[in-house]
């Protein structure tokens, strides 16, 4: 009967790990807005904490309730409250791929970890997961770095070295101290500005 199953669904449903989801997927849209901010501020010299965003075209003030990643963009549809001047879809982008790369290291590491003998977010509740839970934390640094580094490189710019340098050290240190972190994340993570500059390169001396 679709009554009972949509009762047991309700019931027993994967409620916490959608939740759990949703929220790795607002914190890394966060994460986005505020890798906007950066790769926009930064080459200009600018702060990234002081100073809240304007409209490029008409300087008014972005509202918080407007500043909301991803959902803020959809609902002034592109456009900015005050002049309605479009804004740029890259915003709203951005967000949502930090948000998705999140989303994706979570279920890979969280919902799909066996460390406790137990699948799942049961085992990250109940079982011996909270290195489990630091690794995901770790990956998902190293990956919002490695996202950040290559909206640098797409703006045909060089990272910035304090935007670059934490983060290579610690993929090049952490896993001689702590194994749990893995090799194969810190090395990927250490040839992605190769690759970048060398595309870089490769852009600007044809
Ligand atoms: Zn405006």
């Amino acid at each position: 009967m679709l009554h009972e199953t949509l009762t047991d669904w309700l019931i027993a449903g994967p409620w916490a790990e959608t939740i759990l989801l949703a929220f790795a997927f607002a914190f890394g849209s966060g994460v986005g807005s505020f890798l906007n901010v950066v790769v926009h501020r930064v080459p200009q010299g600018q702060s990234v904490v002081f100073g809240g965003s304007h409209c490029p075209s008409c300087g008014a003030a972005i509202r918080s309730r407007d500043n909301v990643p991803v959902f803020g963009w959809l609902l002034l549809r592109g456009r900015c409250r005050d002049c309605r001047a479009p804004i740029s879809s890259r915003y709203p982008v951005v967000e949502a791929l930090a948000g998705l790369i999140v989303t994706a290291v979570v279920a890979i590491e969280v919902l799909g970890s066996t460390a406790s003998g137990r699948r799942g977010i049961d085992g990250l509740l109940f079982g011996e997961s909270s290195e489990t839970l630091a690794v995901c934390v770790y990956h998902c640094w190293l990956a919002l770095s490695v996202f950040g580094w290559t909206l640098f490189a797409w703006d045909g710019r060089d990272i910035p070295p304090r935007w670059l340098w934490p983060t290579v050290v610690a993929a090049a240190l952490v896993p001689w101290i702590w194994p749990a972190a893995g090799w194969a994340t810190g090395v990927a993570t250490l040839l992605v500005p190769l690759v970048l500059k060398g595309v870089g390169h490769c852009v600007r001396c044809p």
